[in-house]
């Protein structure tokens, strides 16, 4: 079993300015997997965009147009980790290695889930040897770019630079205007251009989000048996907005933080000072800022009891630090997007 979705295609896949090349590259290897100088693939984007669409239809495009059979695997890294901590405590790492070493085409999504898993990377390490050594294909995601990787062995870094490393961008508006109008035909229904254009303008970084909102339209439309109009979506947009708003807790914001940043949560709305907990503590308040309606002085009392003037030297720390700091600004940019589903 690959296990591989066959609803993506490279067929339903919307080419833009924004993936023409991770999209190229793709294609390329999945005409002549192993052969091109494309060996590993490591495309990587944010959320949302395309990565794991675009790496599935490589493996299915592989399974179903070459001639000899090939063995095609689709794993995320998250049960990769898990498949080997169990094969750990099951005293089965042999075979967990046999098995994907006889792999003909790896892909593997979101890597950056093995980021300070040192053993993980370790036996992703060899596997990748022994793969790329007898030429077989790898595929890899991530969510940011090799060099953005932090808690990655610099060994294992320098192997994706063996083959081609593309980035996914969030798509311009005509790119978002062609993917609803390609789920609405899929989907069998009708959508007016005005409503197309309003959901292409207020929706702009995040496919995933934009075929969700296109989805429950379709399903109200159907369930009211009413036409979609400028009203409906108008609506739609509104509670997704509302809806996004409301899941996102301080709590929540404290715990992604200090799990990301390997702190405690007693640390950060301690008094220390240590620079390792003072930079997370900074990030907390910035994204509690933007992504909750709390004011500053409401902030600062879930940081300790500390004075609002502290929180907006955070905020404004925060937002000279991501101009300059491109690791942090890749931080915080995933930290943001771990609050919207
Ligand atoms: P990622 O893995 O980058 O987080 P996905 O590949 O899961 O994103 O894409 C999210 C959703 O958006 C999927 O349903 C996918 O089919 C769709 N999607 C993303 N980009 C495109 C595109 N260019 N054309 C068509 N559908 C797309
Ligand atoms: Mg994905």
């Amino acid at each position: 079993e690959s296990f591989l979705n066959k609803s993506y295609s490279f067929e339903n896949f919307v080419e833009g300015d924004c993936n023409r090349l991770a999209r190229a590259a793709s294609y390329a290897v999945a005409q002549k997997p192993s052969t091109t100088s494309f060996n590993p693939l490591m495309i990587y984007g944010g959320v949302g965009l395309g990565k794991t669409h675009l790496v599935q239809a490589i493996g299915n495009y592989i399974e179903s147009q070459s001639e000899t059979p090939k063995f095609v695997l689709y794993v995320s890294s998250e049960k990769f980790t898990s498949q080997f901590i169990n094969s750990i405590r099951e005293n089965s790492l042999q075979d967990f290695m046999a098995f994907y070493m006889q792999v003909d085409v790896l892909i593997l999504d979101d890597v950056q889930f093995l980021s300070g898993k040192e053993k993980t990377q370790e036996t992703f390490f060899h596997i990748f040897n022994h793969l790329h050594q007898s030429g077989k294909q790898i595929v890899m995601t991530s969510d940011r770019s090799p060099r953005e990787l932090s808690g990655m062995e610099d060994r294992l870094l320098s192997r994706f630079k063996w083959g081609l490393t593309t980035d996914i961008q969030a798509p311009d508006l005509e790119t978002r205007i062609a993917i609803i109008q390609n789920k609405v035909e899929e989907e069998m229904a009708e959508m007016d251009d005005e409503v197309v254009e309003y959901l292409a303008h207020c929706i702009d970084s995040n496919v995933r989000e934009l075929e969700g909102v296109v989805i429950s339209l379709i399903a109200d439309s159907s369930l009211t048996k009413r036409k979609i109009d400028l009203d409906m979506a108008k609506f739609r947009v509104k509670s997704i907005v509302e809806e996004s708003q409301k899941v996102i807790s301080i709590d929540k914001i404290i715990e992604e933080v200090t799990s990301f940043f390997e702190i405690k949560i007693a640390d950060i709305k301690g008094k220390t000072r240590l620079r390792e907990v003072v930079l997370p503590r900074q990030v907390a308040m910035y994204l509690a800022k933007e992504m909750t309606s709390l004011s500053l002085k409401a902030i600062g009392y879930h940081f300790g009891g500390r004075d609002h003037s502290t929180v907006i030297h955070a905020i404004q720390t925060i937002n000279d630090l991501i101009g300059v700091d491109k690791e942090l600004a890749a931080n915080v940019k995933a930290l943001k997007t771990k609050f919207k589903y």
